[in-house]
């Protein structure tokens, strides 16, 4: 479903020459490597189309604060060059994962406060497909679009952490709704890369970006395959699709009210509605066994009870 606001091809040059001097300042002043800036021209460019000019201070912020790292080395590599992530994630990351969105917070003993440091690492080691290649990145840039805002919410003397969806509590590492946020996250990547694809279709200015949408209707041909977490993100479908829910969902995530989207569900599902379907999505995602089966038709009810209302 692609809603684009664009209906010239003078108004599709101007949104690509306004992202193009954005990434480039931004590539200027941190040192963004060449070869992502070509890619970031579009995703920029789709981020705004699907997310309106409404939105294009935490668009640009995204770029703005998260550091961009594109690697030959395998992401595991690059990772563990990096130090920044545990063992067992390092453990756990599936062979064909190509791009991560890392955000980890700090406490500043002398200040008092907490910050926080992101870094969006693209491996790019085995010469992927352009669409393939695009449609991860998009992903992940799209988690960080959606952990700009409310990173950091104090309570007491403690301390949430917010990444899209994903509510981490500082001290104790528990985390909410992580498999939600994948499955959110997909299904808008999923859009995202429609209206990036519709850009195809128009008559572009600029070289440099013309070549590339070029290099992505070849690579695509009649249809370009989605890729991401497809089991939960089938599931959570028909909640993402229903019109009032995917606006609030929108609108809220990006702004960072994680509490509204889950009382806009409980208010028709009932109470701990979306907590307790947040927590199947977990387990269908990650267990194999029985519980996987009752889960999945207990989240396909939940999602019903919202959705026939
Ligand atoms: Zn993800």
């Amino acid at each position: 479903m692609v809603v684009s606001q664009f209906c010239s091809d003078a108004a599709v040059n101007s949104l690509f020459s306004y992202s193009k001097s954005v990434v480039d300042q931004l590539c200027m002043n941190y040192d963004r490597p060449k070869e992502l800036r070509n890619m970031q021209y579009l995703i920029f460019a789709g981020m705004i189309s699907y997310y309106g000019f409404e939105h294009i201070d935490v668009i640009t912020e995204a770029y703005r604060k998260n550091q961009f790292i594109y690697t030959k080395d395998s992401l595991r590599d690059c990772l563990e060059k990096l130090g920044c992530v545990s063992r067992s994630t390092l453990d756990n990351l599936s062979d064909d994962t190509i791009a991560v969105f890392l955000n980890e917070h700090f406490y500043n003993n002398s200040t008092n406060t907490m910050f926080t440091e992101g870094k969006l690492v693209i491996s790019d080691d085995m010469n992927y497909a352009p669409d393939e290649l695009l449609e991860y990145v998009t992903h992940e840039v799209n988690h960080a679009v959606n952990s700009v805002k409310k990173d950091i919410v104090p309570f007491g003397k403690k301390y949430k952490t917010r990444k899209g969806l994903i509510i981490s509590d500082y001290n104790s590492g528990e985390k909410r709704n992580v498999f939600m946020e994948e499955a959110v996250n997909t299904l808008q990547t999923e859009d995202i890369m429609d209206h990036i694809l519709s850009f195809t279709e128009y008559k572009i200015e600029d070289p440099e970006i013309r070549y590339e949408l070029d290099k992505l209707k070849y690579a695509v041909g009649k249809k370009h395959e989605h890729r991401g977490y497809p089991i939960i993100s089938s599931i959570v479908k028909p909640l993402f699709e229903n019109r009032k829910f995917n606006y609030v969902l929108k609108e809220r995530r990006i702004d960072g009210n994680v509490n509204f989207i889950t009382s806009e569900f409980d208010a028709k599902a009932g109470k701990d509605s979306f907590d307790t379907l947040s927590r199947c999505i977990d387990r269908i995602q990650i267990s194999d066994d029985a519980s996987k089966d009752s889960s999945e038709s207990k989240a396909k009810s939940l999602i019903k009870s919202y959705v026939s209302r």
